[in-house]
């Protein structure tokens, strides 16, 4: 296993930036949780924060219903407090959608939250406008819903797909509609130039990015995001938990309440969507929602993961030209993460199908060429997603 050469000293001082100075400064942190807690949820006893110019008023915890299958958590969730859920069009093969549609019919609207996203080819195809505007028709379908609270255009890419009128349109146009209460745009790649230009762009509400203390550029991305919030737009973390192991191999579990705590030192993001599967992990979430301030503890455990691989690829794209196949390796380093962190052979390989890659493409190399700034051991990780890729999918349903 490759180590990562950031040290405990580089660690401190990267999280010396606007939102995570807190980390170093703890009455800072503890401001900044009182601020943004002065409405209490009455039910739960965990802080509420505002989302932006949304209004919304949201649980500090929120519910990724990405991976989960069983309705009893989220039946779980929201007999705990937790309002806000957020699923995609593509989680489950539709199953993900269909599960919260059933779940909630019945259930008085404003009681709950709702978030889908959207995936589209970047650059945009000539058909772009009618097949996201039918696929979300679909999604509506599943959720047995007149309308969600957020429609995030997924996995933005660049700058540029944040700013093009087409999206920007079809966007205007299901509001305008009444299909969406807010629209936004998630992204993996954290970068900070796209929170720019969704404040350029000034459509977009809420921006749902990957958020945690193994990011490397933190002083950029918490820039912008203070930016973003300066000009109403509210953030949500994914990715809180940096694959959800302690290595690289998936082995250990990481302590999943020092990493939430460490989101919600920076005040401008307003709840995390962990995704929890199990009652147990739902538990855990729930402990630190009501008991959110970052401890010394929490400081020293985050501080010596830093200097290790763990499993979470920074999506940065820099290592993108040296394969010679022009593979999307942060999009495959991402399904290595689901399968090996997330153990959910399933999620990985929906991820790696929708890069339609040749099943054998890398048999082409010798050796992987493939370097990656961080050191992140991109050629072990071909190596063990390769069984992933091939296997039947008959038996990961
Ligand atoms: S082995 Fe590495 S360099 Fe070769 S095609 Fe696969 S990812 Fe690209
Ligand atoms: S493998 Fe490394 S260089 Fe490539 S996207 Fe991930 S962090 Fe960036």
């Amino acid at each position: 296993m490759k180590n990562k050469s950031v040290n405990r000293r580089d660690f401190l001082r990267l999280s010396a930036t606007a939102g995570a100075g807190a980390f170093i400064l703890p009455n800072t942190a503890a401001a900044a949780i009182q601020k943004t807690t002065a409405t209490t949820n009455s039910t739960s006893g965990f802080p509420v924060r505002t989302l932006g110019r949304t209004g919304i008023q949201v649980p500090i915890i929120s519910m990724g219903v990405m991976r989960a299958d069983n309705p009893n958590v989220v039946r779980a969730a929201y007999n705990s407090g937790i309002t806000f859920f957020d699923t995609a069009h593509g989680y489950q093969n539709g199953r993900n959608e269909e599960m919260l549609g059933n779940f909630f019919k019945g259930k008085p609207r404003d009681s709950f939250r709702i978030a889908t996203k959207v995936k589209f080819d970047q650059p945009l195809k000539d058909n772009f406008e009618t097949e996201f505007a039918d696929m979300f028709d679909i999604s509506l379908k599943r959720l047995q819903m007149d309308y969600v609270d957020i429609l995030y255009a997924h996995d933005m890419k660049s700058p540029e797909i944040v700013k093009d009128g087409r999206v920007i349109e079809a966007l205007k146009k299901l509001k305008a509609e009444g299909k969406i209460r807010h629209a936004g745009f998630s992204m993996h790649n954290n970068n900070a130039a796209q929170i720019d230009a969704a404040i350029e762009a000034g459509i977009y509400d809420v921006i749902l990015l990957s958020y945690n203390f193994k990011l490397e550029k933190l002083k950029e991305l918490d820039e912008a995001i203070a930016r973003g919030a300066e000009a109403g737009i509210g953030f949500v973390a994914m990715k809180t938990m940096t694959g959800g192991s302690e290595d690289a191999e998936g082995k250990t579990q990481i302590n999943g309440q020092a990493c939430l705590r460490w989101v919600w030192s920076n005040e401008h993001i307003a709840t995390a969507i962990p995704g929890f599967t199990s009652f147990d992990l739902l538990e855990d979430c729930l402990a630190a929602a009501q008991n959110p301030q970052l401890t010394p503890n929490d400081k020293e455990y985050l501080a010596q993961l830093c200097g290790q691989e763990l499993l979470y690829c920074q999506q940065c794209g820099k290592c993108q030209d040296q394969c010679p196949e022009n593979l999307p390796i942060p999009d495959i380093m991402r399904a290595y993460m689901y399968a090996y962190g997330y153990k959910n052979a399933g999620l990985s390989k929906e991820t790696l199908a929708e890069l339609n890659l040749a099943k054998d493409v890398c048999k082409k190399c010798d050796t992987c060429k493939v370097n990656c700034i961080s050191g992140f051991d991109v050629a072990g990780k071909i190596a063990a997603i390769t069984p992933v890729m091939q296997v039947s999918d008959v038996f990961l349903s």
